[in-house]
Order: structure tokens, then sequence, then C-alpha cells
């Protein structure tokens, strides 16, 4: 290692051709002493993540800052006031997590005790992208370390004064042997990879998710794959449209486009694409002004590749609304595309970038049919005034979260579950609709209560 406690570069050892090879099994050797285990060492882990959140919340706002210009609002919202809901959830939850689960009986073991034991699974690597390159790590070293687990951080090599950050200031908080961040681009990454974990958290995009997954099934290590999408919302002719508007511009142009779980397009009539363009318009001007390059609630595009792969969707269709772009600031304004055929470019992939897609449909049965029609989203929008509305689109699609009424919120709750409709996390979704607001959760945390 560099020394740096809990900091760990390429580092044999002289143990092992693999550079990481003798971190892992330092870490290993570590859960084996089963230190991890006790209520009181997870708690105080935790609590020392807090104070990192607490002490260094002004660091988190200047490297993400730097990184991507993410405004001081979305990165307190996003990647510390987050992260600190997760963690009270946890802390408030944690001894009756732990506790043993007594089941139901037969006959024949009327005398006997039955019950599921909650069990960390031992060494966790955990990779994260570079949106929220903070919330994106800690959120799942949060669920880790309560169920007792160690841990390897790997963050996005992309931002890289979050990574440094993460690097150089977290490993001071936390439990040098049990706890270790690896600062690694693509190739370290691979090399990585190779040593057995018992358990790999990925986020990121489905093609490296698909590397991970591969790398993962040689030592049948269980993975978790939170990977991308493409959101429809849903509009019905019977919303408040400019509700619906600062709803929508809210969810997609938050951290310039660049989330998971924003909508990418809307499926509407072409009456309610009539009315939604001028008030999308003037959401736009309320919230970043005449200018949006100008501010400081407007974030950029987080590197050159990124920035010519959102630029160049914007050919598909027609630009309703903005369009702009400027290379040398990684700027694309806030763009609403029309006339986007199905399969445009911009409809083929996710864009992860500022720009909103306008689909016109007959009505809300074609418009179930197109989300059912191609790959399950992260997350279903649906806008309506008519709850039954609502609840059709809920009843009718299937997806890894649900919002009606609302853009983003859903994730806000740590009482619901987050995720995708993944190949191996087992469904426990929770679909709720409603005009008002609501969400679905299929989070399975199998870091967290693991049997
Ligand atoms: P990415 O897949 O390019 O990178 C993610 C991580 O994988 C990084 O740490 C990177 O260093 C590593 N990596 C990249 N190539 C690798 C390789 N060949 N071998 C091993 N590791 C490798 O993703 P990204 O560009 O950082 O993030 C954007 C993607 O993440 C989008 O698709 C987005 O939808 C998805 N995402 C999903 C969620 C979710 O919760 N489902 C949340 C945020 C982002």
């Amino acid at each position: 290692t560099d020394g740096e406690a809990g900091t760990a570069g390429a580092d044999d050892g002289g143990m092992s051709e693999n550079p990481y090879a003798g971190l892992v099994s330092r870490l290993r050797a570590a859960w084996l002493s089963r230190r991890t285990r006790p209520l009181e060492y997870r708690v105080a882990q935790l609590e020392a993540l807090g104070r990192f959140l607490e002490e260094k919340k002004q660091d988190i706002l200047e490297a993400t800052a730097l990184d991507m210009r993410k405004p001081p609002f979305e990165a307190e919202f996003s990647e510390v006031l987050l992260c600190k809901n997760e963690l009270n959830e946890a802390l408030n939850n944690l001894s009756r997590w732990m506790k043993d689960k007594h089941v139901d009986k037969n006959l024949a073991t009327q005398l006997d005790s039955a019950f599921i034991r909650k069990d960390p699974y031992g060494v966790v690597l955990i990779i994260g992208p570079w949106n929220y390159p903070i919330y994106l790590l800690l959120v799942p070293l949060i669920g880790a370390i309560a169920a007792g687990n160690c841990v390897i951080i790997k963050p996005s090599e992309l931002t890289k004064n979050s990574e440094k950050l993460i690097e150089e200031v977290l490993p001071k908080y936390l439990d040098k042997d049990c706890f270790a961040v690896v600062t690694a681009g693509v190739e370290e990454t691979t090399r990585l990879l190779e040593n057995k974990f018992d358990y790999i958290f990925f986020t990121g995009s489905p093609s490296v998710g698909r590397i991970i997954m591969t790398a993962a099934a040689k030592h049948l290590t269980p993975v978790t794959l939170e990977l991308g999408g493409k959101n429809p919302c849903y509009v019905s002719d019977t919303c408040d449209v400019q509700n619906v508007a600062r709803r929508v511009v809210w969810g997609r142009f938050f951290n310039a486009g660049q989330t998971c779980i924003a909508p990418e397009y809307v499926l509407c009539s072409v009456e309610m694409q009539e009315k939604l363009i001028p008030a999308l318009r003037e959401a736009i001007t309320e919230f970043y002004g005449s200018e949006p390059r100008n501010s400081p609630d407007f974030g950029r595009i987080v590197g050159d590749k990124q920035f010519r792969r959102v630029q160049a969707l914007l050919s598909s269709g027609r630009v309703a609304i903005g369009g702009q772009t400027d290379e040398k600031e990684r700027y694309i304004a806030p763009t609403v595309l029309v006339d986007v055929k199905p399969s445009d470019p911009a409809m083929q992939e996710e864009i992860f970038g500022p720009i909103l897609i306008i689909i016109t449909v007959a009505n809300i049965d074609e418009a179930i049919d197109f989300i059912n029609s191609r790959e399950r989203p992260l997350v279903v929008y649906a806008f309506s005034s008519n709850s039954k509305e609502v609840n059709q689109v809920l009843e009718r699609t299937s997806s890894g979260g649900f919002c009606g009424n609302d853009t983003l919120m859903h994730v806000t709750l740590t009482s619901l579950p987050f995720g995708g409709i993944a190949l191996l996390t087992p469904s426990c979704a929770l679909r709720e609709g409603g005009p008002n607001s609501s969400a679905l959760a299929h989070k399975t945390n199998p870091l967290v209560g693991c049997t």
C-alpha cells in the first residue's frame, strides 16, 4: 500500500502475482477474525461514516463541483443528505435487522428451534459510477457495514476529485483492517476482479455489468448489478400541465440529466404535446433562467467522450427547446426533442444527458404497449389527475420503480427498496400508485439482512 490507512494501490506484498491478492487476503483474515460482527462494531463504523459526511460536507460539494460543476444544492441533496438518510435508517434498525427470525414449525419439529440467521457474506467489492460519485459508493457501503462485511471500494476514475477525496479522506474514518479504497482504471479493475470476492455490488453501464458478471461467475460470486435504463413518463390529457412540466423538468435536468432514474421520454397525445412544450419552456426558464449556461443550478457533462455521445443524439428528431452546446465547457442546454422515431439513436440508447424526448401516442393503451415493447425500465412515471389512469400504468407495466405524479421522489424514501428488474435480484416488488405521489419499491439491498 502507499502507507495511507486503508488506502490501497496495486500491492502484491510479494504474496502473489495478482497485485491485489495481498489486500484481499488481508481483509479476508480480518473478516474471519469476526471483528466486524458485533453490533457495537458496526454502529461505531456507521457513526464514523456519519462524521465523514458531516465534517467533509464542504469537501464533497467542492469535489463534485470541480468534477462536473454539480450545483451545490443538488450535491448536498444527492451526495450528502440521501447518504445520511440511509445511514440513519441503518442505525435506527440495525439491532432489529440482526435478530434471528423464528419461523413456523411442523409437527415433527415442534420441540426444535427453527430460525433464519442473517450472516455477512465476507469480503465485498463495491464498484461505483461517476454520476453520483459519493452517494452510489456510500449507500452500498452502509449496507455492507451494517451487514458485518469487510469491504473494498472502487470509485469511478472519471470523477478525479471525488475519487481523491474517497481515497485520501474516507479511510481516516474507518477501520483500516476491514475497509479499503482501491483507485483503479479499467486495466487495474480487471486485475482486481480476478480475485475471489464473496459479493460484488456494481453500479454502472450494462456493457460493463456483463464484464463484472463474467468475472464474478468464475468464482460463483453473487452480484448486484445496478445498471442503466430508459425511463418512460406517461402524461395524460387530464393533467395540470404547469405542474407536470415543473416536475418533469426537475427530474430530467437534475445533475444535467445524468441520473439513471430520470424520465427520458414523455408519452402523450398530440394535444398535450402542444400544451406541454410552452409549459416546459416556462419551467426551464423559471429554474435555470433564460440562459441556463450561466445558471449556478445547472451542471455539466462529466467528460469529453460523454459530451460527444450526448451531443450526437441531438440529431434525432427536431429540437423544440434548447439544443445549444459548447464543447469547451461540456455544456448542453436543457433540450426537448420532438418528432423522434423509436428507431432513432436517441430512442435506442440511454441518453444520460439533458435531453427530454416527447413521443406522441393516441391513448393510454398505446402508451402502455409502447413501454411494454421495450426493455423493462428502472422506473415508470405516470401523470394523471385520475388515479385510475395512474394505477392502470402501474398495473400493466413492469419496472424496477414506479412513481405517480412526480419524478425522482421515490428514491428519497429509505422505506422503499430501490433497483431495476435485475437478472439476479429477487423481486420483492411493492408497487403502489396514486394521484398524489406514489412510488414502487423493488430494492433488495442484499448486503443487509442477507441470510
Ligand atoms: P461504467 O459502467 O462505465 O463504469 C462504472 C464503473 O465500472 C467505474 O468504476 C469504472 O471504473 C468501472 N469499469 C469501467 N469499465 C470497466 C471494465 N472494462 N472492467 C471493469 N470495470 C470497469 O458506468 P458509468 O459511465 O460510470 O455510469 C453510467 C452508467 O451507470 C449509466 O448506464 C447509468 O444508468 C448507470 N447507473 C445506474 C444506477 C442504478 O442505480 N441503477 C445509478 C447510477 C448510474
